[in-house]
């Protein structure tokens, strides 16, 4: 798939479509007082500090406008449960407790700037986490898979049918966002070092996951998922060696697998101390 992924929180996936998969995040004003409030608990730990919870999704399934659904009741609970899969290490699953249909079929279309408060405002249920599925999404005038909310932000994850199918880890991509994980690629707090040396304070804020110098996701899944981006050296002359089997990162689906112990471990720190309202 190849579709640019922009937004907040976004998803990712390359696999074979012909989109482009990326999405661009900055922090809302909500999220970064929450991000600044929010004490990190999970630095050295090397195993996952497990919490089994099941959180209540509220799904929103747009319609077209022959009022079908193309993605129905088998696919989201396929979606749910790749979701699942994703998850389990950490203890943390999800089931759908109400799937709605949203008949205006120009919402199907989903353009954020023009249609995310009118969906929401209608379309909601409080303290659950919202996901809404439509045909394709526009976000801020790029074509994205997904986009989410970071902790501090709305209830919210907005998603394409077509990137919530089995094999392809976006909504797990956009539910890390929901749980306060960066882009492994991310530089807004400076760029990581080979090294590991300021992996706590640059990149995506998590040290067992290694830096990342690309946000394009270039790495070929023919030759074992080979690293093949431009950017080769960090700025201590050392070579990278990219996370390209991580759901955070934009490297194909084909070869992203896992979250690492440590973004399990931010991914529940977030849940109990900003997402905890949750039920
Ligand atoms: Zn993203």
């Amino acid at each position: 798939m190849n579709k640019l992924w922009a937004s907040l929180f976004c998803a990712m996936l390359f696999t074979s479509l012909s989109a482009q998969t990326k999405c661009g995040h900055k922090l809302g004003g909500a999220e970064i007082e929450a991000q600044l409030q929010y004490i990190p608990g999970y630095f050295g730990c090397n195993y996952i500090e497990r919490f089994d919870r099941v959180l209540q999704i509220n799904a929103f399934i747009g319609l077209d406008s022959a009022s079908n659904t193309v993605f129905d009741i088998p696919q989201l609970e396929a979606a749910i449960e790749q979701l699942n899969e994703d998850f389990e290490p950490c203890g943390l699953q999800f089931e759908v407790c109400k799937t709605t249909y949203i008949p205006n079929f120009q919402y199907n279309s989903f353009i954020n700037i023009e249609h995310e408060d009118q969906v929401t405002v209608e379309y909601y249920e409080p303290n659950t986490i919202n996901i809404y599925f439509f045909q394709s999404i526009l976000r801020n005038g790029e074509s994205v898979c997904g986009y989410a909310y970071f902790p501090g932000g709305k209830d919210q994850i907005f998603m394409e049918k077509g990137c919530s199918v089995p094999g392809d880890h976006s909504l797990s991509h956009e539910m890390g966002h929901f749980f306060g994980l960066h882009h492994t690629f991310e530089t807004d707090f400076g760029e990581e070092l080979v090294d590991g040396s300021n992996c706590e304070t640059a990149g995506d804020l998590i040290c067992d996951t290694p830096a990342d110098p690309d946000p394009e996701g270039n790495a070929n899944p023919d030759i074992g998922c080979q690293y093949t981006g431009p950017i080769t050296l960090d700025a201590n002359n050392d070579w990278y060696i990219p996370p390209v089997d991580n759901y955070m990162s934009y490297y194909p689906s084909d070869c992203t697998c896992r979250f690492t112990p440590q973004q399990y471990n931010r991914m529940l720190d977030q849940y109990h101390q900003l997402r905890n309202y949750l039920w």
